[in-house]
């Protein structure tokens, strides 16, 4: 559908313009999923999304069949992953931004310190165990790690990987993830941080109308 592909580009666009992902190998990847016909549309690997055409997206089906273009992002294996896994996420991105990648590194898990990662996430952000990238095994780890409820997930020595209803809806996840990474970070280089507790961060979560829920 040609709207998804327009939103898929402009979160993309969006991702470098706000320095969230960068050019290279590093980049990561961007998918969207049409709920009605279970196609996928991802990003190709190697270019900057600003270069990306329309018509340069490549389409899937759910098994991986490519339907238009071609050299999809290997990222594609464990985005049709979640999406098999989480009927209700529309949308995928995966990065690799510094402050979530040092706890990635660390294989230590974000915790919930800052009140806007109660409202987006409404829970630590875990750690998939360590896979190599275009294996299934990448995939399954970070659908156990999700436990059918996080949204957001720390791939082990490796990056982010957020899913949502919709490509707005993660990225503002995305961003929120990497914010609380950094803010945790430098309140541990002052002192050692306060995180909310459980009713707090409940709290948080029906204030927040429960949007990014299920
Ligand atoms: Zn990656």
């Amino acid at each position: 559908m040609e709207e998804l592909k327009k939103r898929l580009l402009a979160t993309g666009r969006e991702l470098e313009r706000l320095g969230l992902s960068t050019v290279g190998p590093a980049k990561g990847s961007c998918s969207v999923r049409d709920r009605h016909t279970n196609r996928v549309y991802i990003t190709p690997s190697g270019k900057s999304y600003r270069d990306v055409g329309e018509e340069e997206l490549v389409v899937t089906d759910l098994d991986g069949q490519l339907l238009e273009g071609s050299k999809p992002s290997v990222d594609l294996i464990f985005h049709r992953a979640i999406y098999r896994a989480r009927p209700e996420t529309g949308a995928v991105i995966h990065l690799h931004t510094p402050y979530a990648t040092a706890f990635a590194i660390l294989r230590q898990e974000i915790p919930v310190c800052m009140q806007a990662l109660a409202n987006t996430v409404g829970d630590a952000i875990p750690i998939a165990g360590f896979a190599l990238p275009g294996t299934d095994e990448l995939g399954a780890n970070i659908v156990a790690a999700m436990k059918g409820r996080i949204n957001a997930v720390l791939m082990a020595n490796h990056g982010m990987v957020v899913a949502a209803p919709t490509p707005e809806e993660a990225l503002s996840i995305a961003a929120t993830v990497e914010l609380a990474a950094q803010a945790t970070i430098a309140a541990r280089s002052i002192d050692v941080p306060t995180a909310l507790t459980q009713e707090e961060i409940d709290g948080a979560r029906g204030f927040y109308a429960k949007r990014f829920f299920n």
